[in-house]
């Protein structure tokens, strides 16, 4: 999403868009970004200064913490930048701003439920669909 700072007028431009899903690669493979990433933005200038508000939702397929399966997490983002312009910029890079704050704010270690009972350390099961009979005091 690459902004041309003359397309801006006085009364604001409304800019939406999508990041492409290869955007959002990672050398962990329990997370992966499931489609393209929406990005809805208001950019105003004044003066040397381009101030963005926007607004990104995200969806990931992450892996719960506790009972190691994956499931889906939506992110949703609200944003403000701002661009102090030198006098030879044209362009502002809106995208890959957005694309470094979802980066940031990625879940790494999450759970698909704040009860999420787990799996039992004994025999593997997922307590979260079947009771075993284990004894847990280790
Ligand atoms: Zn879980
Ligand atoms: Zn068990």
């Amino acid at each position: 999403m690459k902004i041309a700072i003359k397309d801006i007028p006085p009364i604001g431009l409304q800019v939406d868009g999508f990041l492409e899903k290869e955007d959002f690669t990672f050398d962990d493979e329990d997370i992966k970004c499931l489609a393209p990433v929406f990005v809805n933005a208001h950019l105003e200038c004044i003066g040397n200064v381009v101030s963005a508000k926007a607004s990104a939702k995200a969806n990931f397929s992450v892996l719960c913490g506790r009972c190691l399966r994956s499931f889906e997490k939506e992110i949703v983002k609200e944003l403000a930048f701002y661009y102090d312009l030198d006098e030879c910029q044209k362009h502002i890079e809106l995208g890959e701003d957005v694309r470094q704050e979802i980066l940031l704010d990625l879940p790494y270690k999450v759970l698909c439920s704040d009860d999420c009972k787990g799996v039992c350390l004994v025999c593997g099961i997922d307590l979260n669909e079947k009771k075993c009979s284990c004894k847990t005091t280790i």
